[in-house]
């Protein structure tokens, strides 16, 4: 078996994806560069990335592969300073490339439990080195200056995660097609298909917008959360324009729409609804209680070392940055599948994210400086963690600054049509 033809993967869907990846994900513009990022399993779509974005006009793609056995070579043979180093020049680098309008692609498909043996200590430590290396990069990712995108690959060591009961090439076959159904590609006409979702994506975050909730109330099992809105935030949904005028989405799939909470206004009890796998390990069982913004109490089934030391990353690790709305029925949640990568579980449930704020989910965000979002309420941290808190089950309530409640969902549907 060669890399450029893996078994168990229609080609022909992977070519779709490539394009999708391409002009839906980026909407690259001729003359664009493109940064990929990507596990070394995932060369046969990163291959045909390059040909799509060559053909739509690309200037120069340049991939960056990382590989699985390199990174554990690391916690089984490299001495105790190796965990506070990250490649702070290869990160300026990129953050000078996205600074030159180049777009940014990142393929996942990892192992999602490749670190789960290793020591959670060395893992905080090293990914509070490499998060801090990153920022640099990441803040023009966060603050939306240029078009980019998240795809997925159905690497082998994830599908055997995902269907641990099958033979390799059953487990890579099953999570390829349901990947390409979560991705909107098995229709006709993908790009088709995907302007029509963002079109109605679009309708809900209007919806949201014209509402002008001061807060959520969640209700579900184990959950009764009260969640604060960022004063002047902004719902997004699908496809939106970055700072350098180009529509794309960011995520494929994508089936949420989000906003910013605020930062102090937060209180109640929460649940996750799925696990959370993070940097290689899996968190399961996630209760926390809120008290004005701040996480005061937590615990996990599994993994609560790892969720610890990630709320003590920083300051704002123990604060909300993101609050996302999604039905309990999508092309994703009705595959049925736990994928164990945030991109697809989040994209199944409602779900809040620990850490940094998106200051696009502010009305005039882009002219807003970091003091003035956190003024009205956006976090800031190092970290940004979505995790699941939605089901069947969730209720949630839209509560107007005059204490007016509106159905916002019911048994974890929109309890609205728009
Ligand atoms: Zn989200
Ligand atoms: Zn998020």
């Amino acid at each position: 078996m060669t890399v450029s033809d893996p078994m168990g993967i229609d080609p022909a869907m992977l070519d779709r994806l490539a394009e999708v990846a391409v002009r839906v994900g980026l909407n690259l513009q001729p003359g664009q560069d493109l940064v990929l990022t990507a596990p070394v399993a995932a060369l046969p779509l990163v291959r045909r990335v390059a040909v799509a974005a060559y053909r739509a006009g690309a200037g120069l793609v340049t991939p960056i592969l990382a590989d699985e056995e390199v990174a554990l070579a690391r916690y089984r043979n490299a001495g105790d300073d190796s965990f506070d180093r990250a490649p702070g020049w290869l990160y300026r680098g990129m953050a000078e490339a996205y600074a030159s309008n180049a777009a940014r692609m990142a393929i996942v498909g990892d192992n999602p439990m490749l670190l789960a043996e290793q020591d959670p200590a060395k893992v905080a430590r090293a990914g509070k080195a490499n998060a801090l290396a990153y920022k640099p990069a990441l803040e023009k990712i966060s603050n939306f200056d240029i078009n980019w995108s998240i795809v997925a690959y159905p690497g082998a060591a994830w599908a055997r995660q995902v269907f641990p009961g099958l033979p390799e090439d059953e487990a890579v076959a099953r999570l390829a097609q349901a990947i390409f159904a979560a991705s909107r590609l098995d229709g006709n006409d993908p790009v088709a298909a995907w302007e029509a979702h963002n079109a109605a994506l679009k309708a809900r975050s209007r919806w949201l917008n014209d509402q002008r909730f001061a807060a959520l109330h969640f209700t579900g099992p184990g959950t009764d959360l009260r969640v604060g809105l960022a004063d002047g935030h902004e719902w997004h949904g699908g496809a939106s324009t970055a700072k350098n005028g180009i529509s794309c989405n960011p995520n494929i799939p994508t089936e949420e729409v989000f906003t910013t909470p605020h930062a102090q206004r937060v209180d109640g009890r929460v649940r996750a609804s799925k696990p959370l796998a993070h940097q290689g390990s899996l968190i399961e069982g996630i209760e926390v209680r809120f008290e004005a913004g701040r996480i005061v109490e937590a615990k996990a089934d599994r993994g609560e070392a790892v969720l610890l030391k990630l709320l003590d990353s920083d300051e704002g690790a123990r604060r909300l940055g993101e609050v996302a709305l999604v039905p309990h029925r999508s092309p994703i949640s009705d595959t049925g599948v736990l994928f164990f990568n945030t991109l697809f579980d989040e994209n199944a449930a409602c779900h809040i994210a620990l850490g940094q704020c998106y200051s696009k989910c502010f009305l005039n965000g882009a002219n807003l400086s970091p003091e003035q979002i956190a003024a009205q309420g956006g976090n800031s941290s190092l970290i940004h963690v979505d995790w699941m808190i939605g089901g069947p089950d969730t209720d949630i309530d839209g509560i107007r600054a005059d204490g007016a409640r509106v159905a916002v969902f019911r048994k974890g549907a929109w309890a609205q049509s728009v």
